[in-house]
């Protein structure tokens, strides 16, 4: 997906954002600061998000943007995105190793050769701390187990495509259970994510995808991850018209993270998981493209869907 594009290039989507104030550059592609316009959307997004799945009683969990480097090894990540990590690196020397650094630093030598890994890696995406966590607590009750999760989350992809970022947010709901369950729950949230999509004024379509599998063997894993249909995307056109951008995931994990966590429903067979997951740069970001970067100025209908407090109670 990186050749160049027959159509609009991406870049040019950039620029008009760091024009416009929108985002920030910092010198990395991929990593920007974003205005209080941005974060208002941003949040009114997520809290939008929190409406549409509020009649679920999801447990609601926030963890900080890294994993134990343990449990990133044990969710088998490194086999299928080696490409993506990021880890957690610090300084472990002594005073003589610190004069080392400084002296790198000032000559322009490299000064990170003795950086020891701190037994952390950044959240490849939301969900990783969850399976983790309730497979702590035992096995599944027998209506298995929905939480709700919320982080930045780090994927080593710079990219002059602003929806193509290294360090973004994903709010997700995760479902544990059966495989009727989950599959239950991954068709009510493509119900509800179009629905929830098309209320902000967007053009969307849905369509079977793959994850950038590593390698010639990712090549096979994204071929069977397709043809079993484990994973729908909901693409929005955003930077490149041509190639609209997946903003919503639908993923449907089988038994894997229930075999790498022993996770078992009641009946002591392996547990399913599933989750939905919601590009929140990526849909501000298709917000901005297709009503204009002030928000202020956006159509009635859209502003009320995110600005106007939920009137309906809770059921
Ligand atoms: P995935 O785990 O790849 O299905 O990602 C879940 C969602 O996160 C996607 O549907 C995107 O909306 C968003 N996402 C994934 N990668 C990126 C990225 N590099 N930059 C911004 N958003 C991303
Ligand atoms: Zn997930």
């Amino acid at each position: 997906m990186s050749e160049a594009s027959p159509g609009v290039d991406p870049a040019s989507y950039l620029q008009r954002l760091l024009d416009g104030g929108v985002l920030i550059a910092t010198g990395v592609d991929g990593v920007y600061g974003r205005s209080a316009a941005f974060e208002d959307v941003v949040e009114r997004l997520d809290a939008l998000i929190t409406r549409a799945g509020r009649n679920d009683g999801a447990e609601v969990l926030r963890f900080p943007p890294a994993i134990t480097q343990r449990d990133f090894e044990m969710s088998g990540y490194l086999h299928s995105f080696p490409h993506l990590a990021g880890t957690v690196h610090s300084f472990c020397g002594d005073e003589r190793a610190h004069r080392e650094i400084l002296r790198c630093v000032g000559e322009g030598e490299d000064w990170t050769a003795g950086q020891k890994i701190a037994g952390l890696v950044l959240t490849p995406a939301a969900c990783y701390p969850v399976y983790p966590v309730m497979a702590k607590r035992g096995g599944l009750p027998g209506q298995g187990r929905l939480v709700d999760v919320y982080s930045y989350c780090f994927r080593r992809e710079p990219s002059l495509d602003p929806t193509r970022l290294q360090l973004f947010r994903m709010r997700e709901y995760v479902r544990l259970g059966t495989p009727e369950q989950c599959l239950e729950f991954r068709e009510t949230w493509l119900e509800r994510g179009q629905a929830l999509i098309a209320s902000l004024g967007l053009p969307l379509e849905i369509d079977v995808a793959n994850d950038p599998f590593f390698g010639r063997a990712g090549e096979i894993m994204a071929e069977n991850q397709r043809r079993q249909k484990l994973k729908f995307e909901l693409l929005i056109p955003v930077a490149d018209p041509a190639r609209p951008t997946a903003c919503l995931s639908f993923n449907y994990h089988s038994d894997h993270f229930g075999q790498v966590w022993d996770i078992r429903t009641p009946d002591g067979a392996l547990g399913h998981t599933a989750c939905v997951g919601f590009g929140m740069e990526r849909i501000t970001l298709a917000l901005f493209k297709h009503h204009g970067l002030d928000p202020a100025a956006w159509p009635e209908a859209v502003r009320a869907a995110l600005w106007s407090r939920d009137r309906t109670p809770a059921a």
